[in-house]
């Protein structure tokens, strides 16, 4: 009988599903014993509050998905070269495959892995599955990157993208699996003092549920997607971005899902193909400009005066959504609660905190890093530059949203505005109530206490805008 061949380590990072996942189909193919692992490293170390909870919830649910394959996912502590060349040696693993990182600190990290691992014999392969297109594979006429959506949307809409792999039914195993840490004890949720219990029941966890989630998305809202999209009380997107982000589905399961319903004649389908193209593009941005995720992309914006002191009384009543504009202030409960924000939102408390406050869009973006269960690198930097202006293709900065007016037009009958703020309704919904439940004591917030006075005057927080971007436009 032939010696059970060297297993292969799959090291799997934002990739928590078995269909459409193209290293585990090709290691599945082999024949040979795949031994999934998961690392607990800085990268994990370093994530926000809320998205690290929500990777802990993913973690386990992959790990349930595994065992119904006949396979297990061991988890291991420390920096990835070390625990992979360990367990390599462990294990007498000759391979190790995983999805390629496009993000700037994914991909030197691969690099330093393919090199530890390298010198000491073992083979490593990354394997494309995390975006729709290489970001080296776009480039413009002239080889440079995309630094505008419309042309970039153009280069790929008519590319061909691969249909789905199916889900192996059956992984071999080791003649002996290697030890694990037990998941508890890496205390995912232990930054969470908003209380994961108030947030859980708002995720939406594991590649099935994410598959449920497409089916009844595009069965149910994909029609009226381009309109509702913008309604804030209306549950009109696909909410994917939760899933997408842990790669709990993939994207080519979305982009072909709505290629079905365009070519059915789904008139939102089109607007839906276009935001998973945003979603590359900041990827394909963050890879081939990484200043996307830390300083002004557009480097005539240095020495714009931003305001940067991030415990500013402002900042702190931006955060704890109470600015006293109502729209800015359900949103931000909005997310506390739920670890989602509704994109117009987004964009509504975005340019808030960086015309109208004039602080550093940095600062909202690192609060964003910690409360968002779709926490994404490069399109969390993507929205917070676009929204400031410092980006690419950024709406220009004297375009300043109206908070007033964008809740006017996007929730005209107030809905979304009762569903979060408590103070003064006679009888709050729970979701408002729920705010307060999530937030920590030392905030010292009661539903019962008065709605706040606006933190600025709308209009003079515009003027103090407008002057700032005169004055370093002139300084330029
Ligand atoms: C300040 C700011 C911060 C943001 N931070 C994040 C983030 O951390 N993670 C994140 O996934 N998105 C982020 N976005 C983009 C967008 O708000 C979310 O992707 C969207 O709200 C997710 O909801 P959905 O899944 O229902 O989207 P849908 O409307 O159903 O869109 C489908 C998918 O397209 C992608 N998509 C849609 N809009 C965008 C966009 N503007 N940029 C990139 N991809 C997009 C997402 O993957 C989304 O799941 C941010 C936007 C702004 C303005």
């Amino acid at each position: 009988m032939d010696p059970t061949p060297p297993p292969i380590l799959l090291w799997v990072r934002r990739d928590l599903r078995l269909a459409d996942h193209p290293a585990l189909a090709a290691a599945a193919e082999t024949g040979r014993p795949v031994i999934p692992v998961y690392l607990h490293d800085d990268a994990v170390a370093q994530l926000g509050a809320c998205p690290r909870w929500r990777l802990g919830l993913g973690i386990a649910a992959f790990a349930r998905s595994l065992e119904d394959l006949g396979a297990r996912l061991i988890l291991r502590r420390g920096p990835a070269p070390e625990a992979l060349a360990a367990l390599a040696e462990e294990t007498g693993a000759t391979d190790v495959w995983w999805t390629r990182a496009y993000d700037p600190d994914g991909a030197s990290r691969d690099a330093a892995v393919a090199d530890a691992l390298g010198a000491r014999g073992v083979a490593t392969r990354a394997h494309p599955g995390h975006l729709l297109f290489d970001p080296e594979a776009v480039s413009t006429g002239s080889g440079g990157p995309y630094k505008v959506y419309t042309p970039f949307w153009r280069a790929v809409k008519d590319r061909d993208v691969p249909a789905p792999l199916s889900a192996p039914r059956r992984l071999a195993a080791p003649t002996s699996w290697p030890d694990s840490d037990r998941l508890d004890d890496w205390a995912m949720g232990a930054a969470m003092n908003r209380g994961a219990v108030v947030v859980a029941p708002h995720a939406t966890v594991g590649a099935e549920a994410a598959e449920a989630r497409l089916d009844r998305f595009v069965a149910e809202r994909i029609g009226a997607y381009a309109e509702a999209r913008n309604m804030l009380a209306i549950d009109g997107t696909s909410r994917l971005s939760e899933n997408l982000t842990y790669g709990e589905i993939s994207v080519r399961t979305c982009w072909h899902a709505g290629m079905r319903a365009r070519a059915e004649g789904a008139a939102g389908a089109e607007t839906f193909l276009k935001e998973l193209v945003w979603r590359d593009f900041a990827h394909h941005l963050a890879h081939r400009t990484p200043r996307l995720l830390d300083r002004n992309w557009r480097e005539d914006w240095d020495g714009f005066p931003w305001r940067e002191d991030a415990d500013a009384p402002e900042v702190r009543r931006w955060r704890q959504g109470r600015t006293g504009v109502p729209v800015v202030d359900a949103a931000m409960r909005e997310m506390f609660v739920t670890g989602h924000m509704h994109n117009r939102a987004r964009m509504i408390v975005a340019s808030y905190l960086t015309k109208h406050l004039l602080f550093h869009w940095r600062i909202g973006q690192a609060w964003f890093d910690d409360c968002l269960i779709d926490w994404d690198p490069a399109s969390n930097a993507l929205g917070w530059q676009w929204t400031a202006g410092s980006g690419p293709d950024a709406a220009p900065f004297f375009r300043i949203f109206n908070p007033e007016t964008q809740a006017e037009k996007f929730d005209p009958e107030g809905r979304y505005r009762a569903r979060w703020l408590a103070e003064g309704q006679a009888d709050p919904p729970t979701t408002a109530l729920s705010y307060f439940d999530a937030v920590p004591r030392s905030w010292g917030l009661s539903p019962d206490d008065p709605y706040p006075d606006p933190a600025v005057n709308l209009r003079e927080g515009r003027q103090r805008a407008l002057a700032a971007y005169e004055a370093h436009r002139g300084s330029g």
